[in-house]
């Protein structure tokens, strides 16, 4: 079935904003100014269901850059370009166990595979947008990698998405360990194009300016099989969304995957900017950004609203009722 209409599912989400707002536990990123000057106390949710509705509570008109939430939506459009088998194949798709940022995520597999919600898998899957690219151009004319990447980010989102060039720049300053990654990653033959290039678009990637509407309305389109529901656009497969749902729940909150899924029973991605989304297959998509952050680097008071609705809206798909 459906989430309950939609009266119920805004108070149920007011109720679970209004009650976890004020948790001071965790700590906002730091490493470029623009994460550490975000307000501690700002918190914004938003529901956006495969029938099309949508609403926010809180502070939704601010925006944020997307950061590793990114990481599912370029996986999808990735899966889609190459096929399932060669995107597993080049990319894994078991836990990891570590960081988001672990150089190690890059040696425990045979081959050298990854899980692509995590830095070194993520890095992986964007190297392969100049081929996503080389593969479009046939028809397309020159599509850019960047282009592709960024269009399939706006088409999941249901609108023009843009850099925040403050943050590509800060953030290009600052990722000399994902340029190392990226450089580990090439001496095993697992980036597939020019490292520094696919560090470089990476970073673009996690630059993306977004707002918690639009995280909502990208998860709603992972679970609606595909199709934005706001713009009734077909983004990608059915069978590719269940692909990335499948790797969002083994590593999209990184070490701590499986308290997640303990807790909330559904597949989801953090990013450091404070962001989380929520997946309910047939049903919507859930977004809620507070920049504090745990030890994992996932929002505290994002997960605490994000278990709440969870239970009250029954959408753990591991529960039989
Ligand atoms: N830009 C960050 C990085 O790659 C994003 C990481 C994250 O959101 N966890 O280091």
């Amino acid at each position: 079935g459906h989430l309950p209409e939609d009266t119920t599912v805004r108070e149920l989400v007011q109720a679970a904003y209004d009650r976890h707002r004020h948790v001071a536990d965790g700590v906002v990123a730091t490493y470029i100014p623009q994460l550490a000057d975000a307000d501690p106390a700002a918190c914004a949710a938003s529901v956006a269901s495969v029938t099309g509705s949508a609403f926010e509570v809180g502070d939704a008109g601010v925006r944020f850059s997307i950061q590793s939430v990114s990481k599912p939506f370029v996986l999808a459009l990735v899966v889609e370009a190459l096929g399932a088998d060669r995107a597993r194949n080049l990319l894994g798709a078991n836990a990891t166990g570590l960081p988001f940022d672990s150089v190690m995520a890059v040696e425990v597999h045979d081959h050298r595979t990854m899980n692509p919600m995590v830095n070194a898998g993520a890095i992986a899957a964007t190297s392969l947008a100049p081929e996503v690219a080389d593969l479009r151009g046939g028809d397309a004319g020159a599509a850019s990698a960047w282009d592709v990447v960024l269009a399939g980010l706006s088409a999941f989102a249901g609108r023009r998405l843009a850099v925040d060039d403050d943050v590509y720049a800060c953030e290009s300053g600052t990722n000399l360990r994902n340029r190392g990654i990226a450089h580990l990653l090439h001496s095993y033959g697992r980036v597939h194009c020019d490292p520094d290039v696919a560090t470089d678009l990476y970073t673009r990637q996690c630059s993306v300016s977004v707002d918690v509407h639009d995280l909502a309305v990208m998860a709603a389109t992972l679970a609606d099989g595909g199709v934005n529901p706001m713009t009734g656009e077909r983004v990608v497969s059915d069978r590719t969304c269940a692909h990335v749902l499948a790797v969002m729940a083994t590593a999209g909150l990184y070490e701590l995957s499986g308290d997640w899924l303990w807790e909330v029973g559904l597949p989801g991605k953090s990013g450091v900017s404070g962001a989380v989304v929520t997946v309910a297959p047939g049903k919507g998509g859930l977004a809620v950004w507070s920049p504090p952050l745990d030890d994992a680097g996932n929002s505290v008071r994002g997960q605490l609203i994000t278990r709440s609705l969870s239970h009250v809206l029954g959408l753990n798909v591991f529960a039989s009722a």
